[in-house]
């Protein structure tokens, strides 16, 4: 994962923690101050476990060290599944079934969110042969026997499957990311030129299909090569970017918007060439007045073409081309329609 995957990854895990730790704050809280089966231990442990829920809440929160209370949470859950499994062990031998068996499983799903796969298969399996030696004494009870091995074998199990699944999603991310490599533009994070030709050629059928119009803008912006000269190509890169994002947020959600190349880019839009012509001119002077970060003035030069029925997406850009060339020869800064 590179780091703005891994970015998203620790957000989405941020999320979950703030519904969960309120969720086990509640759930402590309840059964220390409402249940009659709290025993003495239990009923100095269940404060102490809240009021920790809580710090990790707040802390997690504002923000504030997070994988500090992920490994720390981890321990303090580890001490006390031990604990719990501890007692589970010894009441089996009276028949009782302790209701943490239910509970049992969660904790190893948390240990595969904090931990990297490997090192939270190994993890769980070593808190799995804790609990396996303390089960051991009560082997020689039949009674408590079965209910003791069927209760480490799920684990086990529960064990391999989190450990196969996350396998998996890591499999359907890595191939997710893939995937948007293969149609995205890493610079501008706008669809890349494979995508335009994927979109034109879908737009084309739907056109031959439904009898109706659309029309693409090719637009390129001016001297571009001069910022990369004047401001390096750091800044170039830049101006990329928030040319990119300035044109995004201008365009509507059914146009179609992508990086041709270097500096020149596509818009595909169901408007007629007059109306995709009047668009492209309120986009120009859109771009002329805004005032880029680390330069101040850009423009760009459009060319406009619309599809015709005999066009392939070829003869389509070559048109669109010819309008951007005429554009640039007359001046820059301004929209041509072929
Ligand atoms: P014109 O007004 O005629 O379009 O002139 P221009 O300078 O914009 O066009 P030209 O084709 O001469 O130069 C384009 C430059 O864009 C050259 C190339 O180095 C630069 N370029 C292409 N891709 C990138 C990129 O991803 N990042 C940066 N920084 N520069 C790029
Ligand atoms: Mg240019
Ligand atoms: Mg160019």
């Amino acid at each position: 994962m590179d780091n703005k995957d891994n970015n998203k990854y620790v957000r989405l895990k941020r999320r979950i923690y703030l519904v969960i730790f309120p969720l086990l704050f509640i759930t402590n809280a309840t059964y220390w101050l409402f249940s009659p089966y709290v025993d003495r231990f239990m009923g100095s442990v269940l404060p102490f476990l809240c009021l920790f829920f809580a710090i990790v809440w707040v802390l997690i929160y504002y923000n504030r060290l997070m994988r500090t209370c992920e490994i720390i949470s981890l321990g303090v859950f580890g001490i006390y599944h031990l604990f719990r499994v501890y007692s589970l062990t010894g009441q089996l031998e009276e028949g009782i079934i302790n209701v943490y068996v239910l509970w049992s499983p969660i904790y190893f799903v948390y240990i595969f969110m904090v931990l990297e796969r490997k090192k939270a298969l190994g993890y769980s399996l070593f808190i799995i042969l804790i609990t396996v030696a303390m089960g051991i004494i009560h082997f020689d009870n039949p009674r408590a026997n079965d209910t003791l091995i069927q209760f480490y074998i799920s684990t086990i199990l529960y064990t391999l499957i989190l450990f196969y699944f996350q396998r998996i999603v890591s499999a359907y991310i890595e191939s997710d990311i893939l995937r948007k490599n293969a149609y995205y533009d890493s610079l501008t994070d706008i669809g890349n030129r494979r995508s335009v030709d994927t979109w034109l050629e879908n737009e084309i059928n739907r056109c031959h299909e439904c009898n109706s119009v659309f029309s693409i803008i090719y637009f390129d912006i001016d001297h571009f090569k001069k910022i990369n000269d004047e401001y390096g190509h750091d800044v170039g890169d830049h101006v990329l970017k928030e040319f990119s994002s300035l044109v995004k947020s201008y365009i509507r959600s059914s146009d179609f918007f992508g990086r041709w190349g270097g500096e020149e880019f596509i818009i595909s839009t169901n408007q007629s060439l007059a109306e995709a012509t009047q668009f492209a001119e309120r986009l120009r002077g859109i771009i002329e007045n805004h005032s880029f970060r680390y330069v101040d003035h850009v423009t760009a030069s459009f060319g406009i073409a619309c599809f015709q029925p005999t066009d392939v997406s070829k003869t389509l850009i070559k048109r669109a081309d010819q309008a951007l060339y005429s554009a640039k020869n007359n001046g820059r800064n301004m929209v041509k329609a072929f």
